[in-house]
């Protein structure tokens, strides 16, 4: 089997862009040489971002069984959520999506705003449910496809993230070809690659995907910023074995292809700490772009903090995967910095 043998349902505007970071690159000593890809501009769909990526395979799925409704679960301001719901609506589907209290962020307007107001306006049908984070299947999940059936519908159901999923890791698997070929357009090669990783199948299909090239000299690097590093890295590693196996990679994975770095994930899930604020600052203010204060700007801080701590060394040359998520900003309006 190869990637190739999956049907994908086309929902990107193409390869996602990749360009340079000079100033950012500059503001952190120039030593190194910092280039984003851009997940947060992918598609057209709802703003895009990686679960848009990653339902190309699911949906494909969908589809084929003649399922009539998506159905999921996440936070109040989920962005994966968004994302099903934009899909599915693209695709004449309808969309139920569980939507529990994984922040406990103090906003007035924390249920209103970003995502949970995009998802609204896209007619998703929303089942609000009080219960904390985990990436884990929950019952009130079951409940919802069981309510679908019900109703008479088909439902198909999409865990969290879209990532513990037999497909889960396929889309990034195909984001990392992605990248080989816009590397040898752009006759250059990323030694480090940065991603934010929680549910753990955007890093792992990229796992994956690189591990075809079986090649030594380039490191996967996933920041956590789950803040439950053992339960991401287990679904990281399980994720990334079985996509490796689906698409052909032909051994087993080595353990310095798994790296799942601490420290960068502030006091929980969806709260952001000063350095992760500090990061937000410095990538808006030196090449505007932005990025939001539970995943992305929590991977930057981990990617500064990495560069000067000398874990990635000088002469690097890095790609920060930038895997969408600013529509939560305007939830976040009450963070020290963000308002
Ligand atoms: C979901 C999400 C992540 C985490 O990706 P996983 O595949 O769940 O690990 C990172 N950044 C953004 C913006 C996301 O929406």
């Amino acid at each position: 089997m190869s990637l190739d043998d999956f049907p994908r349902i086309p929902l990107l505007f193409g390869p996602s862009p990749i360009h340079p970071l000079p100033r950012l690159s500059e503001a952190m000593g120039g030593q190194v040489e910092i280039w984003a890809k851009r997940e947060d501009c992918n598609s057209g769909i709802a703003y895009g971002g990686n679960k848009v990526r990653k339902l190309e395979y699911l949906v494909a799925e969908a589809l084929e069984q003649g399922c009539d409704t998506l159905v999921s679960i996440g936070g109040i301001q989920s962005n994966h959520t968004r994302q099903v719901t934009g899909v599915a609506r693209h695709l004449g589907l309808g969309a139920v999506t569980v939507q529990e209290s994984w922040v406990d962020w103090p906003d007035m307007v924390y249920d209103k705003v970003g995502n949970i107001q995009l998802t609204r306006i896209l007619g998703g049908d929303i089942r609000v449910d009080p219960a904390g984070f985990d990436i884990g299947i929950r019952e009130s999940w079951e409940r919802a496809l069981e309510s679908v059936r019900q109703a008479g519908g088909k439902p198909y159901p999409i865990p969290a993230g879209a990532s513990d999923h037999p497909l889960g890791g396929l889309g990034f698997a195909n984001w990392a070809r992605e990248v080989a070929e816009q590397e040898n357009e752009l006759d250059l090669f990323f030694d480090h690659i940065i991603v934010c990783t929680v549910t753990g199948s955007s890093h792992a299909g990229m796992i994956a995907g690189f591990a075809l090239e079986d090649r030594d000299d380039r490191r996967v690097i996933g920041i956590d910023a789950s803040a439950t590093l053992e339960k991401t890295l287990d679904q990281v590693t399980r994720i990334a074995t079985q996509t490796a196996e689906k698409i052909g990679v032909g051994r087993p994975l080595r353990d310095q292809e798994i790296t799942v770095v601490p420290g960068y994930e502030g006091p929980a899930y969806g709260v952001p700490d000063p350095q992760t604020i500090d990061a937000i600052h410095l990538a808006a203010r030196t090449e505007g772009m932005l990025t939001d204060p539970v995943y992305e700007g929590k991977s930057l801080a981990g990617l500064i903090g990495m560069v000067k701590s000398g874990e990635i060394p000088p002469g690097s040359k890095i790609l920060y995967c930038h895997l969408g998520g600013q529509p939560a900003l305007p939830a976040y309006a009450g963070a020290p910095g963000l308002g």
